[in-house]
């Protein structure tokens, strides 16, 4: 099918006083309908800003954003309004921009407000649709959000983000804030949904148990690139980047043997003087002569898994 999101070669960058960050470089992406894509690496490898440029939160410094059809890569601002309808996020912490005193109703309703969908009552019945599908009680839309649990309010949250039929939903950490136990249920009713309503996830995370129970397919980031993008299966079983390999290392062993790893040495390079050739040259324990100098492309590797590294399959660890 057609993807309902198309990233091309998105860039984006920070001015700041210790100079330019190149925070996203020539990321590409697409999103089928009704499909889950994770995305995951460390803290600061540029996951959250990506996430944020494709809903037009942050400007891109170049590239393209196609989303339902259309580019909404140099849409102005004031008419962003419309395009934002189509693809929506959702925060780790859903409410801690928003005034503490909105009632749970009136927050699921603003999206309706703002796009002027709908009478008062049409709006209210959509509220308690909402509410239904999110396995939260009617009478929660007369409460506000701090009288609910963690997971109440990213229910709260999720019912918003869908208050405008989305196509595409850009989830960042969503349960990295919750119990394992709540992380579940939020799991399995964002699972539910996507089976009911067809919508697309962009599902962001530093987890990978979180990623592999969610994702068809999964992203890794490292310092700003996507350095490999496979199905789920063959990225935890079979993963093709030495970078892959090392997080995976890093997480307990769940469904079974996982394939070779490596360690993860050392810490992340800084975004202000990233590491010149392979990013990924000053941490890796299989980098050769090559890697300093040169930066790897992303290249086929198998049907449907692409891996930037420049050692051949043969000479991956098996
Ligand atoms: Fe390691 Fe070189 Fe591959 Fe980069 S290109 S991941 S440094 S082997
Ligand atoms: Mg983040």
């Amino acid at each position: 099918p057609e993807p309902v999101l198309q990233v091309e070669d998105l860039s984006v960058r920070f001015q700041t006083g210790r100079g330019t960050v190149q925070a996203v470089s020539g990321v590409s992406l697409a999103l089928a309908p009704g499909e889950t894509l994770g995305l995951v690496g460390e803290s600061g490898c540029g996951k959250s800003t990506l996430g944020r440029a494709i809903v037009r939160l942050i400007e891109p410094a170049g590239g393209r954003i196609h989303l339902a059809g259309q580019d909404i890569t140099h849409v102005p601002r004031h008419r962003l309004r419309t395009a934002r309808r189509k693809v929506q996020m959702v925060f780790q912490d859903p409410f801690a921009s928003l005034d503490p005193r909105w009632t749970v109703g009136e927050l699921i309703a603003e999206p309706l407000h703002i796009h002027a969908i709908g009478t008062r009552e049409e709006r209210g019945a959509r509220v308690r649709d909402l509410l239904r599908k999110v396995g939260l009680p009617q009478d929660a839309a007369e409460r506000t959000p701090h009288q609910f649990s963690g997971g109440q309010r990213q229910r709260i949250g999720i019912a918003r983000a869908l208050a405008l039929d989305p196509a595409v939903v850009v989830l960042d950490e969503p349960v990295s804030a919750l119990d394992v136990s709540v992380q579940a249920q939020i799991l399995n009713l964002l699972s539910d949904l996507q089976q009911a309503l067809g919508v697309a996830f962009l599902f962001i995370s530093h987890d990978l148990s979180v990623v592999e129970y969610v994702s068809d397919r999964v992203a890794v980031m490292y310092l700003g690139r996507i350095v490999e993008l496979a199905d789920r299966e063959t990225l935890f079983r079979a993963p093709g980047h030495p970078y892959t390999r090392a997080l995976l290392d890093a997480v307990p062993q769940i469904g079974g043997p996982r394939a070779a790893t490596v360690p993860l040495s050392g810490d992340l390079p800084s975004p202000y003087a990233p590491p010149p050739g392979c990013a990924f040259h000053t941490r890796c324990p299989l980098a050769q002569a090559r890697c300093r100098s040169e930066a790897p492309v992303l290249r086929d590797v198998g049907p449907g898994h692409v891996v930037a590294c420049h050692l051949t399959e043969e000479a991956m660890p098996a």
